[in-house]
């Protein structure tokens, strides 16, 4: 790989930045002062400094989005705007959302290039839960709660794991509930079958946790930041 590309996929720098940087003389490999964007170097093996300070090679990314409505969870769509469509800058290219969100779903979407991470995040054999917040059309009560913890009988015969279920707050008179449900499997819209089975409709669908990663309040709708060290560590 170019020394530029090296030192601008660290993020600490833009590759223009990084070009000037080393034309500067600012730049070293193995110790030894290089002023060759060009230059070859290989990120497992040399060691690369600028301004006398080690950079390693961040071979991977993991952004936390959340996701607005109207774009699909997907890398490349013919029709919508995707979750990759969203993102400025990094490797875009590589990346991809851990799992999906249905497109009127909003919330925690975690994208990476690390598709080892992501497997194991999404192996039903690690049963990685996922915590929703959810409006729903209806007036939740106990017996759903024991419905739900039992595992439900989904419209086409499929049977769902226990799922936790959670009143936030009703309202009598909109003959609505606010609810927080967590889920340990990860069926093709299987909140919104879940209160289907129980005659009730999904109004608005926020993911807000995957494992223990916690969807950032201060992040807007649409945007996104990288994952901490702390954050990536809980995903492993
Ligand atoms: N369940 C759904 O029904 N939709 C989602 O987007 C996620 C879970």
């Amino acid at each position: 790989m170019r020394l530029d590309k090296f030192i601008a996929d660290t993020k600490l720098v833009t590759r223009t930045q990084a070009k000037s940087f080393i034309k500067s003389g600012l730049v070293s490999v193995n110790k030894k002062i290089s002023s060759q964007a060009k230059l070859q170097v290989n990120p497992e093996l040399d060691s690369i400094e600028l301004s006398g300070l080690t950079l390693s090679y961040q071979k991977y990314i993991y952004l936390m989005m959340n996701k607005p409505k109207g774009v699909v969870s997907a890398t490349i769509d013919r029709d919508s705007k995707t979750v990759i469509d969203l993102i400025n800058g990094f490797k875009k290219n590589d990346l991809f959302p851990i799992g999906r969100l249905d497109k009127d779903t909003t919330g925690l979407m975690i994208l990476t290039n690390d598709g080892v991470l992501a497997h194991n995040v999404l192996s039903p054999k690690k049963h990685v839960k996922k915590t929703y917040r959810a409006l729903i059309a209806g007036v939740v009560n106990n017996d759903t709660i024991e419905i739900f913890k039992k595992g439900i009988i989904l419209k086409n015969g499929e049977v769902t794991k226990p799922a936790k279920l959670r009143i936030i707050a009703i309202d009598e008179v909109k003959v609505e509930t606010y609810i927080e449900i967590v889920i340990f499997e990860g069926k093709y819209h299987q909140i919104k079958r879940m209160f289907g089975a129980v005659s009730m409709r999904v109004k608005e669908l926020q993911r807000v946790k995957m494992g223990n990663i916690v969807l950032d309040e201060n992040i807007e709708l649409g945007k996104y930041r990288e994952l901490t060290t702390e954050e990536i560590q809980k995903l492993r």
